[in-house]
């Protein structure tokens, strides 16, 4: 009896406990189950995302922004935008967004609004400020406050307007050759240089000129269907746009007319190793088909290659005085000669040719043209094994149909140092050297820069007007006793490619 009345007793005891546990784990697990649904819906902690369009960092006298706010889980309760600089501060947008009934979130998720700023007008002065955006949702979190996203962006407020002034350009330029502008703008500059016929060649900072004083060299170019248009173009950080018209006096050239005469022998020769580096040229079994095709399309991929490696300069001025000339040399062709090409008394192309041909004696040394860098160096096309210098201010010149170099990418070069040798790989009838000159890629008339007069008359003395003139040229000696130029007439012509 005693025992069993235990055993009831005790049984009513653990069912007591039994039910009292089960209260508790379904009190519990609904304690928890409700904690992470109030988590995930009225005490979420998410802050509101915030997106500040576009991402500009500079702040001109006035500027549009769009900013797009969102919140997925308890909805936007408000937006707050000001710019502040030192104690002042400019309140922009300050919105309330509608709540939904029993509090339960906002009625908007995500919102998009439309900011000008107009630090001008507000009083603002040039210097950094801070652009900022604070946006609330309708969570509890926090003591009911909501959660707070928040962007901070930092700016520059430059209300300075835009400034450029033409300083000089050269007294005439040369059809075909190269021309200097020099001008001056008055704040720090995203892009500047000037159009030639809407062709941008960059601009450099005058070394040892004054403070926005700049300097572009540009190609002229040598065909001109259309009137010649000059126009500096200077954009500043903040995206502002100023442009000039240059005007300027124009030396017309008459190119001359040269005829090339396509033998079977040169064809027969010289195709098969086109077509054994060019997978496309293989199947080919015309070597004039051939050879069209390598000065059609080959030239305009090796010229587009060429311009590429020439897109970026030095902003240093490497070169001093005139560029060397290879020694001994006879000119074989000249810049911009109109070529027309016959196959058995028949024409079959036309082309230009972009650079001085000399020749001297087989495998002569190539001395650099003047002091640079070297940026290119190998096989381009019809050109051949080639080296291209970058001079620095967006010159360059390329020594091309070489059958040796003996200078590496990224060597810094001296007037007069040996590149290679001469020789006939790439598009080439006998041994000659291939020389050209390229304003930021653009080809120009070699001869400009061989002749000490025009450099002192249209370079020179432009950059001494401000001071800027480089230390004094020491002769090299290879130019002791300076050749005299060439005369600008006709030498007799040998016909080369
Ligand atoms: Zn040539």
């Amino acid at each position: 009896m005693t025992i069993f009345t235990r055993k009831t007793k005790n049984f009513g005891k653990l069912g007591s406990y039994l039910s009292s546990y089960l209260f508790l784990a379904i009190l519990g697990g609904a304690l928890v189950v409700g904690g992470i649904w109030l988590t995930r819906t009225w005490f979420e902690a998410t802050p509101p995302e915030i997106q500040l369009l576009p991402e500009v960092k500079l702040l001109g006298a006035s500027q549009n922004f769009t900013l797009n706010v969102s919140d997925a889980t308890s909805g936007l309760s408000r937006v707050r935008v000001w710019l502040r600089q030192g104690q002042q501060e400019k309140e922009i947008v300050n919105q309330t967004f509608p709540g939904r009934r029993w509090g339960r979130g906002g009625r908007e998720q995500s919102a998009q609004l439309t900011l000008n700023l107009e630090p001008q007008a507000w009083g603002f002065q040039d210097g950094p400020a801070d652009l900022r955006v604070e946006a609330r949702d309708y969570s509890w979190w926090g003591w009911l406050q909501g959660n707070r996203g928040q962007l901070v962006r930092p700016v520059t407020i430059d209300l300075t307007p835009l400034r450029l002034s033409f300083i000089s350009t050269n007294e005439f330029i040369n059809q075909g050759g190269t021309g200097l502008v020099l001008y001056q703008v008055n704040k720090p500059m995203a892009k500047s240089g000037i159009l030639v016929n809407g062709e941008f060649f960059a601009g450099f900072p005058i070394p040892g000129g004054a403070a926005g004083q700049y300097l572009a060299f540009f190609a002229v170019p040598y065909f001109l269907p259309q009137p010649l248009t000059l126009e500096l173009l200077a954009v500043d950080q903040g995206g502002t746009e100023a442009r000039s018209r240059v005007s300027y006096r124009l030396k017309p050239k008459k190119w001359r007319n040269d005829r090339i005469n396509l033998s079977d022998a040169f064809l027969t020769t010289n195709m098969p190793e086109f077509q054994s580096f060019n997978p496309e040229l293989k199947s080919l079994t015309d070597p004039l088909e051939v050879f069209l095709r390598i000065n059609r399309d080959e030239r305009q991929r090796n010229d587009a290659l060429i311009r590429e490696v020439c897109r970026q300069s030095q902003p240093e001025r490497f070169w001093q005085g005139t560029f060397l000339r290879l020694p001994n040399s006879k000119s074989m062709a000249a810049f911009a000669d109109q070529r027309t090409y016959f196959y058995q008394g028949r024409e079959v192309d036309r082309q230009v040719h972009l650079g001085q041909d000399l020749a001297s004696l087989e495998r002569a040394e190539v001395p650099a043209a003047n002091n640079g860098l070297v940026v290119f160096t190998g096989s381009i096309g019809i050109y051949g094994q080639s080296v291209i210098l970058d001079h620095g201010l967006g010159i360059f010149t390329l020594y091309s149909h070489l059958s040796e170099i003996s200078v590496a990418k990224g060597q810094k070069i001296n007037r007069g140092a040996i590149l290679g040798r001469t020789g006939t790989t790439g598009l080439a009838g006998g041994d000659h050297l291939h020389y050209s000159v390229m304003v930021q890629g653009a080809f120009v008339n070699p001869l400009e820069w061989w002749d000490p007069k025009w450099i002192k008359d249209q370079v020179e003395r432009q950059l001494a007007g401000l001071g800027a003139v480089a230390a004094p040229v020491k002769p090299a000696a290879s130019e002791a006793k300076p050749k005299k130029p060439r005369p600008k007439g006709r030498t007799p012509e040998k016909k080369t490619r």
